[in-house]
């Protein structure tokens, strides 16, 4: 992809705006996970090293646009900063009304969102914020899918607009695994509905050389297969897509498997016993928590004979101790296999977390939403103006 690239600008004695995506769990004024404040780092650091005044925005939350809220301070987020930088962090309010900062030091702007016109791309607000710095950074991958003032008309306003690096190694990342894949290609699509993955499904369908489907997704692929899922979530509405996509699948020569074993329980709860049970013995007041253990070692052996995997979506309801297993065994087989990994999606990085297998996945996204919207095929706004405006 075509833009300007943070690592190639001089900074010395620059101004620069980094938009980061600090948006990160907050309570009783702490951050709680800090994994995204942490992944800004390497920017900050850079910036900082090539001599740059670093200003650095952010949202956090969705507050009333307009008036400062307590609630979604970004103080705790400057808190824990200076912590891991090791510097002071300044936290400006009135920021729109110009900031001092000198070579060397790192001002946080208070929540972008705080700003009325922020989500509605406001011109006059982009024009504003691209007036305080002479480069504008952007570096959060997590809100590159929406075009507000921030993220969108902030580039297109700005001096000179490059991508930081944790963007560009993102968005490099997964051009390469979905143009150019090391085959075959398998992608795990779990979670609760088909209806929110329903276009990545089938985006990935065309790419993929092997497609599992899991969790309340697989639910609904079980009942479109024809068995019976009882209590089960599954989307009944969504039917007549699931066997479309299953036919999709024959048509290219392939299947989307459904599991051959489940494990249900009859409450949904995390004491409820686990039963297990074959696909075609789930009774009427049973629900599907889980894939069985055969299953389970099946598509083990898929992953570990796969040259790329896509992740995203538990197998189950890993919430649930006795329920857990298949997304463990999903997550420690990905661990193993020497494919090239890419996992995304808030609960997905929380059982990566949950079973301790970072370290074995190659990439981890940084945005659920705009990880799905990549790998869906549209194009994220922010990175078009990137494009856009490296082109003239
Ligand atoms: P991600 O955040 O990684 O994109 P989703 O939000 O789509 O994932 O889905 C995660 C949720 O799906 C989890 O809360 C999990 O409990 C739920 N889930 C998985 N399997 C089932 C199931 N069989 N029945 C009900 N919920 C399920
Ligand atoms: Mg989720």
């Amino acid at each position: 992809m075509n833009f300007l690239r943070m690592e190639n600008r001089a900074l010395a004695g620059k101004r620069v705006m980094i938009r980061e995506d600090f948006n990160v769990p907050v309570s009783d004024g702490c951050v709680t996970s800090d994994a995204r404040i942490k992944a800004a780092l390497p920017t900050i650091r850079l910036a900082l090293d090539k001599g740059a005044a670093v200003l650095l925005l952010s949202h956090l939350g969705r507050p009333v646009e307009g008036r400062f809220d307590a609630q979604f301070s970004l103080r705790p987020v400057a808190a824990r900063l200076e912590e891991l930088l090791g510097l002071d962090v300044a936290l400006k309010t009135d920021w729109l009304n110009g900031v001092d900062v000198a070579a060397g030091e790192v001002v946080l702007c208070e929540n972008v969102r705080f700003n009325r016109g922020e989500k509605s791309n406001d011109a006059e607000l982009a024009r504003t914020m691209a007036g305080l710095c002479d480069v504008f950074v952007m570096d959060a991958f997590g809100t590159a899918h929406r075009a507000h003032a921030s993220t969108e008309g902030i580039v297109r306003a700005a001096l000179v607009a490059c991508a930081g690096p944790l963007l560009s190694r993102e968005l490099d990342t997964l051009e390469k695994i979905l143009h150019d894949p090391v085959r075959p290609l398998l992608a795990i699509v779990g979670g609760s509905k088909v209806s929110t993955k329903l276009k990545v499904l089938d985006a990935l369908l065309d790419k993929v050389d092997e497609l599992i489907v899991g969790g309340g997704i697989a639910n609904t692929f079980i009942a479109a297969s024809g068995y019976e899922v009882g209590q089960s979530l599954y989307e009944p509405d969504q039917l007549h897509d699931a066997q479309r996509l299953i036919q999709k699948a024959h048509a290219k020569g392939g299947s989307i498997p459904i599991p051959k074993d489940v494990m249900v329980a009859k409450s949904f709860s995390a004491d409820a016993k686990p039963l297990l049970r074959g696909v075609d013995e789930v009774a009427q007041d049973e629900m599907i928590l889980d894939i069985g253990p055969l299953t389970a070692i099946e598509y083990s052996t898929v992953i570990a004979g796969s040259g790329t995997v896509i992740w995203n979506g538990p197998v189950g309801v890993f919430e649930f101790r006795h329920f857990a297993a298949g997304t463990r065994a999903v997550a420690e087989a990905i661990e193993r296999s020497s494919a090239f990994s890419i996992a995304g999606g808030g609960d997905t990085l929380a059982a990566i977390d949950q079973y301790g297998v970072k370290e074995g996945i190659s990439y981890i996204s940084t945005g659920g939403g705009a990880f799905l919207e990549f790998v869906e095929g549209k194009s994220l706004p922010a990175v078009v103006a990137l494009q856009d405006v490296a082109g003239d």
